[in-house]
């Protein structure tokens, strides 16, 4: 097979070429960040200028920023620190924060896949709550979630306000102040730079979640050295991503439109929050009749990576929680593919999938056991 199509972006984005280069310099001399000596003060400076740039990316402050491992110790860092208290969150979130503790409470959602803002209301007016957590766009969907709205609510009743930013940094605007955010989850994979490397960014509530304790790296909030060449390259992404944010819609509508009609025009099938606020380089479809499993493998075969939804460790098919939640029936549940763009998208790419999606799909309605279907 000579060409390989990545459309599988929220899973992980490709490194950009800019953020290797700058991680492999970072690797180069032992830059423990808390040493005095100048090779630590020399990463000192790499991580600090990291924190400015990954903070002008979502409008606070750098020194609100702290360092991590990713979005999933962020989640957990900010929920176990209410461990004891009660935790709304949406029944969309992501795996990292619906299992991140026993005693959640889930708030739904409406069947286009945003918040169900009532129910949530509803809930904040039951009893105290001491943490509401929404993200702010889903990595299944692509549905902008009603972020400032939700904590605008969770702070009328008392309660902070936790967002996973992790699929809407870099592709809109992100101001915490603004929104409300009291906590903010960033990862840095999601953006073109490196793997295991996060952010927790805090508010103004004066509250520091803390999960790991030791050494006090990151100002006694977050102990391990730092993983400064992961930092740097984190920074840079944020900083290119910043520059992009402008161009960003305009660029992934005029990749995503087109599919989402040639895709329309070739099978009867449904495009996940279509007709709602969605971010412009996510397409999740169902194929009613068909599988998850045997489209991905065939698109594979065909050298395409997409994804059923959300990647998961096992790399098992599971039906998606998020479609469950908003309402879809089994036959969409497990015939669901997710499409999504990224820096490195091309036209060509959109075009080749659309004539290898036309094969695939001929094919299986031609087949006997029409579809591949395993519902
Ligand atoms: N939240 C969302 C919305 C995500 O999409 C992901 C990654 N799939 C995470 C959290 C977890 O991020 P990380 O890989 O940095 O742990």
């Amino acid at each position: 097979m000579d060409k390989k199509t990545y459309l599988d972006y929220n899973a992980t984005a490709p490194t950009r070429p800019e953020v290797v280069r700058a991680v492999c310099e970072g690797l180069q001399a032992p830059h423990n960040a808390s040493s005095v000596h100048s090779f630590g003060r020399e990463g000192r400076k790499m991580v600090e200028r990291a924190r400015e740039q990954v903070a002008a990316l979502i409008g606070t402050p750098a020194n609100q920023v702290i360092f991590n491992s990713g979005a999933t110790e962020g989640n957990n860092t900010v929920l176990h620190h209410f461990k004891d208290e009660r935790i709304l969150v949406s029944a969309i979130e992501h795996p990292s924060v619906l299992k991140a503790l026993e005693n959640i409470e889930t708030i739904p959602v409406h069947k286009n896949g945003t918040l169900d803002l009532d129910a949530l209301e509803t809930a904040l007016k039951e009893k105290p709550t001491a943490l509401v957590s929404l993200m702010l766009v889903n990595n299944e969907t692509g549905v902008i979630q009603p972020v400032a709205e939700a904590g605008a609510l969770a702070h009328k009743y008392g309660s902070l306000f936790h967002c996973d930013a992790v699929q809407a940094a870099g592709r809109i605007p992100i101001n915490m102040a603004i929104l409300g955010i009291d906590f903010l989850t960033l990862s840095a994979h999601k953006i073109g730079g490196p793997q295991g490397v996060g952010a927790l960014a805090l508010g103004i509530c004066g509250i520091t979640p803390t999960l790991l304790h030791g050494g006090g790296q990151e100002k006694q909030a977050r102990a391990g050295t730092e993983n400064v060449a992961g930092i740097t390259g984190f920074g840079l992404a944020a900083e290119l991503a910043k520059n992009e944010l402008s161009s960003y819609t305009a660029k992934y509508s005029a990749l995503q439109s087109p599919l989402e009609n040639a895709l329309c025009k070739i099978n009867n099938l449904k495009i996940h929050g279509q007709n709602t606020s969605r971010i412009a380089n996510t397409t999740l479809l169902s194929l009613p009749g068909a599988s998850s499993e045997t489209l991905l493998i065939a698109l594979d075969l065909e050298g395409i990576a997409v994804s059923n939804g959300s990647a998961c460790s096992s790399g098992r098919v599971q039906p998606s929680h998020v479609l469950k939640a908003m309402g879809a029936s089994d036959e969409e549940t497990t015939s669901a593919i997710r499409i999504s763009t990224g820096w490195n998208t091309t036209q060509n790419d959109i075009d080749r999938f659309i004539k290898v999606w036309q094969n695939i799909t001929d094919r299986l309605k031609a087949s006997p056991r029409r579809r591949g279907s395993n519902a």
